[in-house]
């Protein structure tokens, strides 16, 4: 068993079962031996590839996003341009690229990294060195805020509840018995106690069929109320994508990656990448209590297309030997195919109430 498994069973032997937020939270953010902490995950060797990392174009592309974004909102000047978790900096190295073309962006650009991640923040380092670094969201500068947020959502913790005749009740994660200190074994448990309220849970899935299982993520909320009372304050617009569900839905979608195959959740915590759906139609709702509006989701193909992934494709391609060229086409495929990252991963904005229209979120 992993440095952490061990901390984790000593932690729920002496406690009690944990709540799968609390697993889950330990698993990626522990401060020594908490996944993010200890590695770079990204790509062919490591657990999980994420679209920046696919190609150069999803990061010029949401490039010019925010250039668009921002002249339509009569480019504020000085504007705070956040990441949350940037991974190694390459969505912001190619999207800076593109920035550049535009006049008096980048002298009016404070820019700003969100990042836990030692290992991480040390290669953002390295690809945007004139960034300054967080490690929690509130102590961003005040200011008209344009954030983008890829694959940062759905490795927030959840929380999950089954519906049993009694109610709904919360998964914890527990010891099996046939643990031994040693060799401690993780399993999750149905608490016996309903919740006295399912206000927690989200409307449409409150009167789900005895059996069902429904997430929450507090964590994620959170980052979305704040984000959206930042940009109601200031101006400016998020960008969230992800992969997940536009609507609020029942179902299981804790998921564990290690060397790009699915393992158990619970059988190596800090060694696996643990991730969940994101529930868009939750966002929006923690965005409007925020103050801000939701624009979208809309698939990433469809949002790539309109911002003119083709065009851009192309351009590239005249200009690359034939294997490159094939490389540009398989990179399209995977970020916009239906049965690759171009329907399950969506993609959202947050505006003002009233802010001008957004290139990708019209019609
Ligand atoms: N956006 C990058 C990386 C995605 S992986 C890309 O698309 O390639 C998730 C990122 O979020 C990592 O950089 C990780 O270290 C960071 N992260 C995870 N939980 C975090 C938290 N609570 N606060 C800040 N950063 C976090």
């Amino acid at each position: 068993m992993t440095a952490l498994g061990q901390h984790i069973a000593r932690l729920i032997s002496e406690t009690g079962p944990i709540s799968v937020a609390h697993f889950m939270a330990l698993a990626l953010g522990h401060p020594k031996h908490g996944y993010y902490m200890t590695r770079d995950p990204l790509g062919a060797q490591g657990d999980f590839t994420t679209s920046p990392e696919i190609s150069q174009m999803f990061g010029e592309l949401i490039g010019l996003w925010i250039a668009e974004t921002w002249i339509a909102q009569d480019r504020p000047s000085p504007f705070i341009l956040a990441e949350l978790g940037p991974g190694r900096g390459t969505l912001m190295a190619d999207a800076l690229r593109a920035l550049r073309a535009v006049p008096g962006l980048l002298d009016a650009l404070r820019l700003h990294f969100v990042e836990t991640s030692p290992v991480l923040a040390a290669a953002q380092k390295q690809n945007v060195p004139n960034a300054t670094w967080h490690d929690r969201f509130d102590t961003l500068p005040e200011g008209p805020l344009f954030l983008i947020a890829n694959e940062f959502f759905d490795a927030l913790p959840i929380r999950q509840f089954v519906r049993m005749e009694r109610g709904w009740c919360e998964r914890f994660v527990m010891l099996d018995d046939d643990s031994t200190a040693d060799v401690p074994h993780f399993v999750p448990a149905i608490t016996p106690v309903p919740l006295a309220s399912d206000d927690l849970l989200s409307p449409s899935v409150r009167n789900a069929p005895v059996g069902s299982l429904a997430e929450v993520s507090p964590a994620s909320g959170a980052f979305a109320e704040d984000i959206a009372a930042r940009i109601a304050r200031h101006g400016g617009a998020a960008l969230i994508i992800d992969y997940g569900h536009a609507k609020s839905a029942v179902g299981d979608t804790l998921q564990a990656l290690r060397a790009h195959k699915f393992v158990d959740a619970f059988e190596t915590p800090g060694e696996a990448d643990l991730t969940a759906h994101v529930d868009f139609e939750a966002l929006a709702l923690a965005a409007k209590a925020g103050g801000a509006l939701a624009h979208g989701p809309v698939e990433q193909g469809a949002f790539l297309h309109t911002l003119g992934i083709k065009e851009r494709a192309e351009a590239l391609k005249a200009k690359a030997t034939p294997e490159q060229a094939r490389d540009i086409d398989v990179a399209e495929r995977r970020l916009t195919a239906r049965d690759e990252m171009g329907s399950l991963f969506k993609v959202m904005a947050l505006t003002r109430p009233g802010a001008p229209g957004l290139a990708g979120f019209e019609g």
